[in-house]
């Protein structure tokens, strides 16, 4: 347990709360309108905290610099602002109150794609959105959350601060890393895996990289190759291992879901309106949280 680098802390996280995380378009700059995601089943599903950090270029003032994310509930997050969510979703949970995030940190693809949509009109309602480079999203700094009486009144408590009157799901986190699951060096770490040597100076241990999975141990079976698609719809993807007990869905920089439904081929359903072109990752882990099989499929999203 402890030697896989991408064993996931799971958190329940309901379906609801994941769909529609491409697509959000709130921006401290903007003021616009993101639709409340919207369910499409009442199935429950476990989502991620995953600690396996990764490059991203960040933007603040338009200003590009290199920043490292996390991913938490299948969102994007700086581990700073992830870190401070996750207090506060444990506190939330600990008053009978779940919270998720709904939108994290964004990446100038992602915020130019928005921002299009804004400007044309023809894409994501045409919600208003920032310049690309000037969303508060870009820098890990906001996030969006599901908005509830709970939240309002004690997001301050966490240091979120609203900074988008009309936006009741939009906060800002601008405090310090508070600890948490993917902190360095604390025994939560250890047990949670890490890309990096250990901290106990012990050397002579190269980084591990990430086990080269198998191929033909997934199989995916919905959607098809190269299919059209419009945005909702179920990704089912099927093990040949026996082994597989979990498979991640990615798309891109997303990671959009885990499902451990292996008798319903991992089926996960998601909404996507995130348009065009697209290559969705499955990436099927053992008990021990060892990758051992991955498969991608590329599809088009239409309107
Ligand atoms: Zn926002």
């Amino acid at each position: 347990m402890l030697a896989a680098k991408s064993l996931l802390i799971l958190l329940v996280a309901s379906f609801s709360t994941l769909a529609g995380c491409a697509t959000d378009a709130g921006d401290a700059e903007s003021g616009d309108h993101e639709d409340e995601p919207a369910a499409e089943s009442s199935d429950e599903l476990r989502s991620a905290v995953s600690c396996q950090e990764r490059s991203d270029t960040a933007y603040r003032g338009g200003t590009p610099y290199s920043i490292q994310v996390i991913h938490v509930g299948g969102k994007p997050t700086t581990k700073t602002t992830g870190h401070a969510f996750l207090k506060m979703q444990a506190a939330a949970n600990a008053d009978g109150v779940r919270l998720s995030l709904t939108s994290g940190f964004r990446t100038m693809a992602e915020q130019k794609h928005l921002y299009g949509c804004y400007t044309s009109g023809s894409c994501n309602n045409g919600n208003l959105a920032a310049r690309p480079g000037y969303s508060n999203h870009q820098s890990g700094l906001a996030v969006d959350v599901s908005t509830s009486t709970w939240l309002a009144r004690n997001a301050s408590r966490f240091g979120f601060v609203r900074t988008v009157s009309q936006e009741s799901w939009h906060y800002e986190y601008h405090g310090k890393d508070p600890g948490g699951p993917c902190s360095r060096g604390t025994a939560e770490a250890a047990t949670v895996g890490s890309d990096t040597a250990p901290s106990d100076g012990s050397g002579g241990t190269t980084t591990p990289s990430e086990p080269t999975p198998a191929t033909g141990g997934l199989t995916w079976v919905a959607p098809a190759q190269d299919a059209t698609l419009q945005n909702g719809f179920v990704v089912k993807s099927h093990a040949n291992k026996a082994s597989i007990v979990k498979v991640v869905y990615s798309q891109g920089t997303y990671d959009f879901g885990t499902s451990t439904r292996p008798s319903d081929d991992f089926s996960l359903s998601y909404r996507f309106q995130y348009m065009g072109d697209k290559t969705l990752t499955a990436k099927g882990y053992d008990a021990s949280g060892t990758l051992v099989a991955e498969d991608h499929v590329d599809f088009t999203l239409t309107p």
